[in-house]
């Protein structure tokens, strides 16, 4: 067992960040150790965001089990869950654990080529098998746009944070299904969305964070 991980989700289940048994279970499955860079390792199992390079970071756990909370009901139900600004592939692995269907898939989405390429690397050490049969899928593109041949989606979240929400991912959100992403600039708010069967979209404002910038590759890089 790996003590520093557990100490980690014990004191968020303490701070009731963690609710419920199935975040706690999947987020000592998922080793955040394999998703941060190798000058990081020592610090994989600190609850602060760490830089994966390109000016984007891992989130802290907190924000990550925070997260899958709000999404715990549309993931374990869902078939199909889209994870925007996927960086280190965390998320995408803790997602596709948390659905409880067969055909689960969770498609990621990142705009930087090289962080594709090395989320893809991070998962195929504990998830190829989920790669090779397309469960879990990272694509190179705009965020923005969503990917619309996989849709629609039960569980959409987004790791960047939006000046305002994408017309696209409300779009591509099924009805039921649920969005959480952080939206502004400067002082952002975590909103979750929700879409009801009369495709009637609902907003709550939860909490004030600070994500990396939902925007276009050259901004982030040259920025
Ligand atoms: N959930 C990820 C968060 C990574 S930080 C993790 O915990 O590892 C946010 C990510 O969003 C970065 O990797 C950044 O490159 C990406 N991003 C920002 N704007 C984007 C856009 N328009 N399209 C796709 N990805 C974007």
């Amino acid at each position: 067992m790996n003590n520093k991980l557990e100490k980690l989700v014990q004191n968020l289940f303490k701070e009731r960040v963690i609710k419920s048994e199935i975040v706690k279970q999947v987020l000592l499955s998922v080793d955040r150790k394999q998703f941060v860079d190798e000058s990081d390792k020592i610090n994989a199992y600190e609850d602060y965001p760490l830089q994966i390079g390109f000016n984007a970071t891992i989130s802290a756990p907190h924000m990550h089990a925070y997260s899958l909370e709000l999404l715990k009901d549309n993931l374990q139900n869902g078939v199909r869950a889209l994870d925007i600004g996927s960086g280190s592939g965390y998320l995408c692995a803790a997602m596709f654990l948390m659905m409880k269907q067969q055909q689960s898939k969770v498609i990621g989405v990142e705009h930087v080529p090289e962080l594709v390429e090395k989320s893809i690397k991070n998962l195929s050490l504990s998830y190829n098998k989920q790669l090779q049969d397309k469960q879990i899928q990272i694509i190179k593109g705009d965020g923005r746009l969503g990917f619309e041949q996989e849709g629609p989606y039960q569980a959409i979240h987004v790791g960047a944070a939006a000046e305002t929400i994408p017309q696209k991912l409300l779009e591509q959100l099924d009805k039921g299904g649920r969005m959480v992403i952080p939206v502004g600039k400067g002082n952002q708010v975590f909103q979750v969305i929700d879409k009801d069967q009369n495709g009637k979209i609902n907003i709550q404002n939860v909490l004030g964070v600070r994500y990396v910038p939902l925007t276009d590759l050259n901004k982030q890089l040259y920025n």
